[in-house]
């Protein structure tokens, strides 16, 4: 049993905090949220995540999990501290916002009284390792020793329970080997592969692994865009090229792009990085021009259907950026919901449990209870998140609901001829044959027209 302190207690912390106190530690997590910390105690949860309610509730009950406002109170006896705060997007020139890591760094200096490991698992600009020691000797008020370890985290949002229970790898870095090997003893228990390196290629493992996903993102985007030219249908074109073992199945979806709140961030974090140190990282930004090109391409779709949108209803279905989570940060649907306002066009949306969230960042939406609401009277139905609730749908019930059956299937959800068999007009994305295929049953890709 170890005396672990998580600070910050939303996805990575809390689910961090969780599973080490399931794995039999004492945890202690912080947050200066103190309305966060009054709901954990009342095991109310400040995110949605399949699964950890139950294990926050089973270990706070077994008296291994505590939460605090307090650093004081919170760092007592702790042998570890491991530092889960936020580091967005500066705002600025797409930097990361190192001011949530700076506080915690020194408020952990503030409060030491015992040799600790400062363990960093938020994901940080490379050298921030070098930046928190240098906080940590600035601010601590007793000559204790200490050592600062990198341990990103490769959590997804929507699964982020059974991805801290079962990593691919856990990834250390640090200076002192001897410590990062004291971390790793934590990790021991799950069995998965463990790396250790220097502080500076840990920060780097996490940014090269996020932005090669989203560049995988982004490359099958680009082939969609490329397939809907030429006829072909993309979801085939990514089976066909993931059934291969050099290339494999995951992240070739082709959609409306990634989102979320950390893909933009950290390809964005990376590109910066590279350019204050000289080096113009061409691919990256390629990455994400493509991905804001797939906002857009509903725009299009819909205006090829509709015409002006001004006075036009369309109907959102699903606002998290992907589904089992309510996280809404850098959302697809946030993109589009902007860019049909400005068009002139009313939304109306209905999300399984994002439209809290989606409320305070957006003005003029009407939220409905389900999906069959957000279809009423509209011009365009838009899938825009793969809920799993979206697949069984009545669709003659949601196509009665509509003014024009028009369904735009931004994440080929749905069967192209099912859904031509039952009166709509169907845009997926790149589907070949069955890009566009209107409810008079004419096939049109563009550039060309084919009739059916
Ligand atoms: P978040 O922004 O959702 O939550 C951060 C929490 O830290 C908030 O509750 C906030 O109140 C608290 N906080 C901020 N400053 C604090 C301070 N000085 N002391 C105590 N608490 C403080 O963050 P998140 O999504 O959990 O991500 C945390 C880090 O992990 C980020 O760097 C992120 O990039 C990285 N990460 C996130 C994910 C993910 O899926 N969300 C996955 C892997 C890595």
């Amino acid at each position: 049993m170890k005396r672990i302190t998580v600070i910050g207690t939303r996805y990575v912390g809390l689910t961090t905090g969780s599973v080490f106190a399931d794995l039999g530690n004492q945890v202690t997590c912080i947050d200066i949220d103190a309305r966060t910390i009054a709901d954990l105690r009342q095991n109310i949860l400040p995110i949605y995540e399949p699964g950890l309610h139950e294990v926050v509730v089973r270990n706070t009950a077994a008296g291994r999990l505590h939460f605090s406002t307090s650093y004081q109170e919170g760092l007592r006896e702790a042998e570890f501290v491991f530092i889960a705060v936020g580091t967005p997007d500066d705002g600025k020139d797409g930097g990361a916002d190192l001011s949530q890591v700076c506080a915690a760094a020194k408020s952990i200096a503030e409060g030491l009284h015992q040799p600790v490991v400062v363990v960093n698992k938020s994901t940080v600009p490379i050298g921030t390792g070098d930046l928190v020691t240098n906080i940590i000797n600035e601010h601590r008020r007793h000559d204790v020793p200490f050592s600062v370890v990198s341990n990103p985290e490769f959590l997804r949002e929507g699964s982020a329970l059974k991805d801290c229970m079962q990593p691919d790898r856990v990834v250390l870095g640090a200076a002192d080997r001897a410590a990062a090997e004291t971390v790793a003893e934590l990790y021991r228990g799950l069995g998965a592969p463990i790396i250790i390196t220097d502080l500076r290629t840990a920060e780097m493992i996490k940014y090269a692994s996020n932005a090669f996903l989203a560049t995988r993102i982004s490359f099958i985007n680009e082939i969609a865009a490329i397939c809907e030219r030429l006829g072909a249908d993309v979801t085939e074109v990514a089976r066909g090229m993931g059934c291969d073992v050099r290339i494999g199945p995951y992240f070739l979806d082709a959609g409306l792009g990634f989102g979320g709140s950390c893909f933009p961030k950290d390809v964005k974090a990376l590109m910066h990085m590279a350019k204050d140190a000289g080096q113009h990282p061409q691919l990256l930004q390629a990455v994400m021009d493509i991905n804001a090109d797939r906002r857009r391409w509903v725009v299009e779709r819909l205006q090829e259907h509709l015409g002006e949108l001004r006075g036009k209803r369309i109907g959102l279905l699903g606002l998290a950026f992907k589904p089992n989570t309510d996280d809404i940060r850098e959302a697809p649907s946030l993109a589009l919901i902007a860019l049909l306002q400005a068009a002139g066009a009313q939304v109306a949306a209905y999300d399984p449990v994002a439209m809290d969230n989606a409320g305070e960042e957006t003005t003029e939406v009407e939220f409905c209870a389900d999906a069959y609401g957000a279809a009423t009277g509209a011009d365009a139905v838009v899938l825009v998140t793969a809920w799993n609730e979206f697949r069984q749908l009545d669709l003659a019930q949601l196509r009665d609901q509509m003014r024009r059956p028009l369904l735009i299937d931004g994440r080929n959800l749905y069967d192209p001829a099912e859904v031509l068999q039952l009166g709509f007009t169907y845009v997926g994305v790149s589907r070949g044959a069955a890009a566009e295929i209107n409810s008079d049953s004419e096939v049109t890709i563009p550039g060309q027209a084919v009739g059916r």
